[in-house]
């Protein structure tokens, strides 16, 4: 489908923890997409705009978005600057950071990759892959995170766990606070661990460029076949 221009509107807002919140937009018919992708908000009255991956599943009236303000840009001051009922232009929907469904017969696991806010578009897409889609290969998501105070999503996350014994999480935490009971360093210190065919793994990466970089590279050592990495690169 092509992108269209949307006029939503603020139903909800939550600092979910440290420099996150979610942003919940109305629309008035229900809204299609695939998960993976993102919207193009007008952030600015001269027409700047910034991305923000849909971190909600498709077919609803409404669209959350996950934000992390920590950058104070344009972008950033105006997310927070936004209030419940306020109008928003949304250019949606865009990217093609989506799972390609003749590729899952071919997939014994698939490996979704985040750091920070990286983790939006996974949320549906595991969603998708699991509860719509009733995928039965193992699902692994590693997020990698900076403090362990920035982290949300754990009830969600661990609800996923309780359903699927095919879905696994493990959070990473590159500065943690003494008494971090699990993984300390970045995303590769989990992956490193992992013994698996990495000539039957699908692998998205989501968030920050460099960690992006490291992996694409660590991850075709292991085997893992360039046709099957996707990333989308937070810059
Ligand atoms: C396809 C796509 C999807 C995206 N999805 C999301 C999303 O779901 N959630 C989300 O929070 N962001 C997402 N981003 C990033 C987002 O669009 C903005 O680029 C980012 O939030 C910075 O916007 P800003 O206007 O506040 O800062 P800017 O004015 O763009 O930058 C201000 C300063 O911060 C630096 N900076 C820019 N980005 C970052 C960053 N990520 N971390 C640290 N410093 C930074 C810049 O170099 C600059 O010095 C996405 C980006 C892309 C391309």
């Amino acid at each position: 489908m092509l992108p269209e221009k949307l006029l939503g509107r603020v139903e909800y807002m939550e600092n979910l923890a440290g420099n996150n919140y979610l942003v919940r937009i109305g629309f008035d018919k229900k809204v299609e997409y695939i998960p993976g992708q993102y919207a193009s908000l007008k952030v600015a009255a001269d027409g700047t705009r910034r991305s923000y991956s849909i971190a909600s599943l498709p077919d609803e009236n409404v669209i959350d978005l996950l934000v992390d303000v920590t950058p104070m840009g344009v972008g950033s001051k105006y997310i927070l600057g936004l209030k419940v009922g306020d109008s928003v232009e949304v250019l949606a929907f865009l990217g093609r950071f989506t799972i390609d469904p003749l590729l899952l017969f071919e997939a014994r696991h698939i490996l979704f990759l985040a750091t920070g806010t990286g983790i939006a578009p996974f949320k549906p897409m595991i969603e998708d892959l699991l509860y719509r889609k009733h995928f039965t290969n193992e699902v692994r998501l590693v997020w990698g995170m900076r403090h362990p105070e920035e982290l949300y999503w754990l009830k969600e996350l661990d609800n996923i766990n309780r359903d699927f014994d095919n879905f696994k999480h493990d959070i990473v935490i590159s500065k943690p606070t003494e008494g971090w009971p699990g993984f300390a360093g970045h995303v590769d210190t989990v992956v490193n661990r992992l013994e698996q065919d990495w000539t039957k793994t699908l692998v998205y990466l989501c968030g920050a460029p460099n960690m992006i970089t490291e992996m694409e590279k660590n991850l075709k050592e292991k085997g893992v076949r360039e046709e099957h990495i996707f990333y989308e690169k937070y810059f």
